[in-house]
Parts: C-alpha cells; sequence; structure tokens
C-alpha cells in the first residue's frame, strides 16, 4: 500500500530531479513527503503539483513556499562550449544525463534531454553554461492537451534516466570507484572520445524515436 502511495505521489512531481526541495530529486522527497514533510516545497511543479499532492494526501493544499525558490519559465543549459575546459563536473553534476564530452574535451547539453534543473551551472568552474529560458514551466499558466501529454513523457523520460544514473552512480560505488574518477573521467584519445560521443548521440536518438519525438 506504501509503495502505491509512493509511486501515486511520484508521479506527481515534475522529475525535474533539481533538488530544490532540499531532497536528493523527486523520488526521495515522495519518501519524505510520506514521512510527513511539507507538500509545498517544489518549486517546479509550484500550485499545480501541490493540489494533485493535497489530494493524495488528503491535506488542505498550501501556497509553495518561496523560501525554497519560485515557480518559473523553464530554462534550458547552454555551455559557451569555446570556454569549457573539459573537466566533466557538469556531466557528473547532471541529474538526467543530458551532457555528453569527455574529459578534456568541450561538453555540450542535449537541449531535449535537459529537465532545466540547473544544477550543472554551479558544478561549473568557468561558468561558461547558461540557462536559457524558451518555453513554459511545468505549472505556470494553461497549457494545451498536447504540451501536458508532452510534459508526461518527459517526466517519464528524466525519471528514468535518473533511475539508470543512480543505478550507474551505485555500481561504481560497489567497486569501489569514486564518482569523478567514472568513464568520463578516464582520459580518453581523441578517436575514442569521438567514438564515445557518437555512441552517445545515437543512445540518445533511440530514445528519442521510442519517445516519438523528431531527431
Ligand atoms: S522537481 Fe525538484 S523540487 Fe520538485 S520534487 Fe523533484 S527534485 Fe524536488
Ligand atoms: S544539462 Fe544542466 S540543467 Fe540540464 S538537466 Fe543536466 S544538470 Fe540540469
Ligand atoms: S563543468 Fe564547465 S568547463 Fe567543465 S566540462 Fe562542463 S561546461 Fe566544460
Amino acid at each position: 500500500m506504501e509503495n502505491e502511495i509512493l509511486e501515486r505521489i511520484n508521479r506527481a512531481l515534475p522529475q525535474t530531479q533539481c533538488r530544490k526541495c532540499g531532497f536528493d530529486g523527486c523520488e526521495p522527497y515522495a519518501q519524505a513527503l510520506i514521512a510527513g514533510a511539507e507538500i509545498n516545497r517544489c518549486p517546479p511543479g509550484g500550485d499545480s503539483t501541490i493540489k494533485i499532492l493535497s489530494s493524495i494526501m488528503g491535506t488542505s493544499p498550501l501556497p509553495l513556499d518561496s523560501s525554497y525558490g519560485i515557480t518559473k519559465a523553464k530554462a534550458e543549459a547552454y555551455i559557451h562550449e569555446k570556454d569549457c575546459i573539459g573537466c566533466t563536473k557538469c556531466i557528473i553534476a547532471c541529474p538526467v544525463d543530458a551532457i555528453i564530452g569527455a574529459a578534456k574535451l568541450m561538453h555540450t547539453v542535449l537541449k531535449d534531454e535537459c529537465s532545466g534543473c540547473d544544477l550543472c551551472v554551479k558544478a561549473c568552474p568557468v561558468d561558461c553554461i547558461e540557462m536559457r529560458s524558451e518555453k513554459i514551466y511545468h505549472s505556470v499558466g494553461q497549457v494545451s492537451n498536447s504540451e501536458f501529454a508532452k510534459k508526461q513523457r518527459q517526466a517519464v523520460f528524466w525519471r528514468e534516466r535518473f533511475d539508470n544514473r543512480n543505478q550507474r552512480h551505485d555500481n561504481l560505488k560497489k567497486k569501489k570507484i569514486p564518482e569523478d574518477k567514472n568513464s568520463a573521467t578516464i582520459p580518453f584519445s581523441r578517436e575514442e572520445a569521438r567514438k564515445e560521443i557518437l555512441a552517445a548521440i545515437s543512445r540518445t536518438q533511440a530514445k528519442r524515436e521510442l519517445m516519438g519525438r523528431p531527431r
């Protein structure tokens, strides 16, 4: 029963994995909600998410607690590639594997995969990542049915990416390899890096086809 409620709560969260709620992602916040955390800590979800959470939890809706942030237009990360020093810190910080690159080489963001969490911005030691806002965020104003369906598909996608990433990090821990020594930081030859990047692009394209999105 608890698992069922956890799943319902987690599904109601936007899955950006931004940690603005103070927890390590959407599922950890869902677990904290069951343990009694306030329902108004998710800025990306905003009022509409609070409303759904209140109906699941059987409590009254509360206004978003702005000390955790405000709901705003969705932004996507953009890397000023000429300034990138290839340190891989952004790849390690990204909760949904939306950045590709290899050690000491330029990195770039797969724009359509970016959840807008902005965790990579703080991770970059040379401030070469900025957030660019283009679309309407999860709960600002009314959205069309097709836009809503797209958001739902994106949330499922980010959640799966987050789970895969956590699994990978757990595996690294079991093998006692520190996260900053994962494959992204092992020095590559240019040819190996090129292969790695092409493989990442083709994985992404396959995923997008699966989700019915244009290449
Ligand atoms: S979207 Fe961000 S703030 Fe909202 S629950 Fe997920 S991690 Fe927390
Ligand atoms: S690219 Fe940056 S903003 Fe986008 S999901 Fe990854 S860490 Fe978050
Ligand atoms: S953190 Fe900044 S400098 Fe380092 S790889 Fe990412 S974009 Fe490049």
